[in-house]
């Protein structure tokens, strides 16, 4: 039985990165970029205001208190042509270019002209009773970002404010990773849908919900092939739709344990092959890999904590290899145990709550710590992690955990 980092290098290294495609930039968020972007220039491209104020010459007013006149007006957008003498100023809103003689900017309120009303014209003169030191309140050219700069790496998932500073480059689209084509099925003749009445020895499927929601988020795209029943014709039918409908990777909960009914199991032993069926770890030891009619695949194990785990743990990195993703693994926080926490010598990823004591964060087993028990995943904060070979962490010792 291999261990958890085994199992984990053993699946990377039979999946594949896909391919690259351009997308318009508002669908770009989540995907990996293709290529290292640079900036094409100086950003901001042009000295501006950080201010609502008056652009002016720090020098005039250096005396106790000076009078200039107001010998323009800049709104943002516009490029100023006058060229600021001594005792001028200019009204000059945030964002607008700093004329040329100006070398700093006041804002309004700390003039006489406090006037905060939209479309007011700006006064004949300005009195200013404020030193200024040159520079102040200028934004300089390309204090963000300088032309050449490696401003966003190849490999690196987009997020929202990455979008922004490709926006500000002008990518109106952007060479990116496609998504990971994910089928999802589940598994158990005791399965209703989500919306069926309860019946006698059924259950509603909650794995594909939550499968499907982390695969999402984590930038696949989600091919649902709905429940399977516990017969060799129905779990092969919805593989075979898999491989129908294109998929990259195979994912299902349940049947592949040693139960009579475990037929996922079974089907992939019958039409691919199965690389391992069990991991060392608490919870989620029943999860198969291998591939089936050559498409990778992975057999979560049907309880809804476990296969939340074996997602985590196995299913989120192999889409991040898939995606072209370069970002490190999920990050981690240290934590101490507050009380003692015992597992059996298998990596465990146990449920817990992390509250801050005393400035450290410590944690506290969220509730019974059954695979089948959904809620008390609902209430954890964290995994914790407890490495192999360790049955027990007493209290006050530090280890591992994943934030949820
Ligand atoms: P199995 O792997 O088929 O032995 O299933 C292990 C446990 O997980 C059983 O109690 C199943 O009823 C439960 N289970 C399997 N699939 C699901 C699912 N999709 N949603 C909720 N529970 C499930
Ligand atoms: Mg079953």
């Amino acid at each position: 039985m291999p261990s958890v980092q085994e199992a984990r290098e053993r699946i990377l290294s039979q999946v594949k990165t896909t391919p690259i495609e351009t997308v318009a930039l508002d669908d770009s968020l989540n995907r990996a970029l293709a290529a290292d972007i640079l900036a094409d220039g100086d950003y901001p491209p042009f000295d501006n205001s950080a201010v609502d104020g008056f652009a002016l010459r720090a020098g005039d007013v250096s005396a106790s208190s000076a009078t200039l006149s107001v010998v323009a007006d800049i709104p943002a957008g516009s490029a100023p042509t006058v060229v600021l003498q001594a005792g001028q100023a200019a009204r000059i809103m945030t964002g607008a270019q700093t004329p040329q003689g100006a070398d700093c900017v006041i804002p309004i309120e700390e003039t006489d002209f406090n006037d905060q009303q939209a479309g007011t014209t700006p006064p004949k003169t300005v009195r200013i009773a404020k030193q200024m030191k040159p520079g102040e309140n200028i934004r300089l050219r390309g204090t963000d970002m300088r032309a050449g700069d490696v401003v966003l790496k190849k490999g690196r998932t987009l997020k929202p404010q990455d979008l922004g500073l490709l926006a500000t480059l002008g990518y109106a689209d952007v060479s990116v990773h496609k998504k990971p084509r994910v089928a999802l099925m589940s598994s158990g003749d005791e399965l209703l849908e989500a919306g069926a009445p309860l019946e006698p020895g059924k259950i509603r499927d909650s794995n594909s919900h939550v499968l499907a929601a982390a695969l999402a988020g984590a930038g696949a795209e989600v091919i649902r092939l709905g429940l399977a029943k516990d017969t060799r014709e129905s779990v092969t039918a919805l593989l075979d739709e898999a491989i129908h409908k294109k998929a990259g990777l195979i994912l299902s909960s349940a049947g592949v344990s040693v139960g009579a009914f475990d037929f996922v199991k079974e089907a992939v032993e019958t039409n691919g092959n199965l690389d391992f069926w069990k991991v060392n770890m608490r919870p989620g030891k029943p999860l198969a890999f291998g591939s089936y009619r050559g498409i990778p695949f992975i057999g979560l194990p049907g309880n809804p904590v476990s296969a939340f785990v074996g997602f985590e743990v196995f299913v989120r990195p192999t889409l991040q290899r898939m995606s072209g993703s370069m970002d490190g693994d999920r990050q981690r926080l240290r934590v101490r145990c507050a009380q003692k926490i015992e597992s059996d010598g298998r990596e465990s990823y146990l449920r817990a709550r992390i509250e801050s004591i005393d400035g450290v964060p410590s944690a506290f087993l969220a509730g019974h710590q059954g695979s089948g028990n959904l809620l008390s995943l609902v209430q954890a904060d964290a995994l914790l992690i407890i490495p192999a070979g360790v049955k027990c962490l007493p209290a006050g010792s530090e280890t591992d955990a994943i934030l949820l």
